[in-house]
């Protein structure tokens, strides 16, 4: 079947294209991208006047929550909440149960997701065996099975022998490694960020440094081992100054921030809200300023959401009891909008930092739109006004701070290899 989507703005950093223009979609593949293309009879024909076309987002930061977990989400609506939220693809974190720290859970998880059939899914395991921090998984058998990275997300690693023995192993591999940044000594039984919210609300405060300290240390390791290290979920201030330092003398290093980082402070939590519950815990609204400049200035490379999905279970109880994690798939890219409306970042870099360079960093395919590549395409209204409520939400979980929120622009068409997945 051809598609042929006509007179988008077509927005492809990896081109460096910015105007006006049609594109044709032939077996699967962008097989033109022209001022004007003209169609057969057999074409299906999008008029898309107004509207953004770029290459399809792509969310290195996602659990599934499948094994395991299905209550909260499974491959199936994770896929579907991440079409709806304009992603062609999405990498999901190990710590499911069993944790994916062998070749059996990363095939069952790419099986599933070939029986789905939505999303691209591309499964991130475990550096240590159950996520324990004792001994690494079977980076080689792993990668073999179809992981496309390695990481103990949801837990730091908290020995840095085992990670450095972690970017060693992973260099004979050409895993990327990501790292979740937490130094746990210093974040043991927080709640919220360590500073005066806490202390107004009188629970344990996690602080910057617990994760400023892990980054450092992580930079450090990726030095020493000459393997690069990719920081998940940057939130603060001195994260993002070690990073930009760490860029500066040219180490191997890159980052990820979440929109509720640069969306929400800290003040979120005030009202004991359990949806603002997440690790790294919101901050203060020097860190988000902060952070706002990494993504316009390039220090941090891409937004992922970290969506993680919890039922009323872990959430609609006492605010120490509550689970820490908060969806994100179908709100990131109006939360992302907001920052090219505010004028702080082009159209193109959000198109960057939303597809090209997660799809570099992981080494996937993708995060273009040059004619041969796969036709993975997100169409997006930037004008689209919506509201955020349960009912509007694909995911299993409505764990959002941002449910009743007033959002701006959306995806009208996702298409992945050629097959539209969502369309409004
Ligand atoms: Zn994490």
């Amino acid at each position: 079947m051809k598609l042929l989507i006509r007179g988008a703005r077509i927005l492809d950093p990896s081109q460096g294209l910015d105007r006006e223009g049609d594109l044709l979609v032939e077996e699967g593949r962008i097989a033109a991208l022209e001022g004007e293309i003209p169609a057969d009879p057999q074409t299906e024909i999008i008029e898309a006047r107004g509207k953004w076309l770029v290459p399809g987002l792509i969310d290195m930061h996602v659990h599934l929550r499948e094994p395991g977990e299905e209550w909260k989400e499974d491959i199936e609506s994770g896929s579907r909440a991440a079409a709806a939220g304009g992603f062609t693809a999405v990498a999901c974190m190990p710590n499911t149960r069993p944790p994916n720290d062998s070749p059996e859970t990363t095939r069952y998880i790419l099986d599933r997701a070939r029986e789905v059939d939505l999303v691209r899914v591309y499964p991130v395991a475990c550096i240590s065996r159950g996520q324990e921090g004792r001994e690494l998984a079977p980076f080689g058998e792993l990668r073999e099975a179809g992981a496309v990275a390695v990481s103990d997300d949801g837990r730091p690693v908290a020995d840095a022998g085992l990670m450095r023995l972690a970017l060693e192993y992973a260099r004979s591999f050409d895993l990327p490694v990501i790292s979740h940044a937490e130094d746990p000594g210093l974040s043991a039984g927080g709640q919220v960020n360590e500073g005066i919210v806490s202390a107004r609300l009188g629970l344990k405060g996690i602080p910057a440094e617990a994760e400023e300290v892990a980054v450092f240390r992580d930079i450090a390791l990726a030095k020493l081992t000459g393997h690069p290290v990719h920081i998940a979920h940057v939130s603060t201030a001195g994260a993002v100054e070690i990073i930009r330092r760490a860029k500066e003398e040219g180490l191997p290093v890159t980052a990820e921030t979440a929109p509720h980082y640069f969306t929400l402070t800290e003040e979120a939590v005030l009202d004991y809200d359990t949806n603002a519950k997440v690790n790294p815990p919101l901050r203060t609204e020097r860190d988000r300023e902060a952070v706002r400049r990494a993504l316009a200035e390039g220090v941090i490379d891409t937004v992922a959401t970290d969506h993680a999905p919890h039922s009323p279970l872990e959430k609609e109880v006492e605010f120490p009891a509550a689970a820490f994690g908060l969806i994100g798939l179908e709100t990131a890219l109006p939360l992302t909008l907001r920052l090219v409306r505010e004028g702080l970042i082009s159209p193109l870099r959000m198109v960057e930092l939303l597809s090209t360079n997660p799809a570099r960093i992981l080494k996937v395919p993708g995060g273009t739109l040059k004619p041969g590549s796969p036709a993975d395409l997100t169409l997006i209204d930037p004008e689209a006004v919506w509201v955020v409520t349960g009912e509007t939400l694909y995911s299993k979980s409505k764990n959002s701070p941002f449910l009743g929120w007033e959002m701006r622009g959306r995806a009208v068409l996702t298409v992945v290899g050629g097959r539209i997945v969502w369309r409004i």
